[in-house]
């Protein structure tokens, strides 16, 4: 995958200007429709829970959670990391409007693809590493 080796040639600290410390964070939505598919973001913040609030609305009119979080020293290019894996993975869901605040979110991935949550986070695990870091999952428990 040249795009996920030129990246890490890069470099975590030289890959995006503005990146630095912050989280990773993964909502699970349950798309709109008959299929019901179950799919899975990775999203960088360095703000949690005003990224957390934003994503409130987004409820109406179907299923979406918050799973868990982690720290990362360098959030983009770990999410860069992230999606250029599942992509190659054919994983990547087209963005839609979200039925709740209307949003096209983007860099959902379907689950089924990917095979699970633990292979998801196999690769958040991977990403978090190559930036220098060390993995944590913080479990998300509270929902309101
Ligand atoms: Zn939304």
């Amino acid at each position: 995958m040249p795009q996920i080796k030129a990246l890490l040639e890069l470099g975590p600290a030289s890959a995006y200007q503005n990146d630095g410390p912050g989280f990773l964070y993964y909502p699970i939505r349950v798309a709109p429709g008959y299929q019901a598919a179950v799919e899975i973001k990775a999203g960088h913040t360095n703000d949690f829970r005003r990224r957390q609030h934003q994503y409130k609305k987004c409820k109406k009119g179907q299923d979406l959670w918050f799973v868990a979080y982690c720290e990362t020293p360098y959030r983009m290019f770990a999410e860069r990391l992230i999606h250029l894996r599942l992509r190659a993975l054919g994983a990547h869901v087209d963005s839609y409007p979200c039925p709740g605040c209307g949003k096209e979110h983007r860099e959902f991935f379907l689950l089924d693809i990917i095979g699970g949550f633990p292979e998801f986070e196999d690769v958040v695990c991977w990403a978090v590493t190559q930036a220098g870091g060390a993995y944590i999952r913080q479990n998300f428990l509270v929902e309101s």
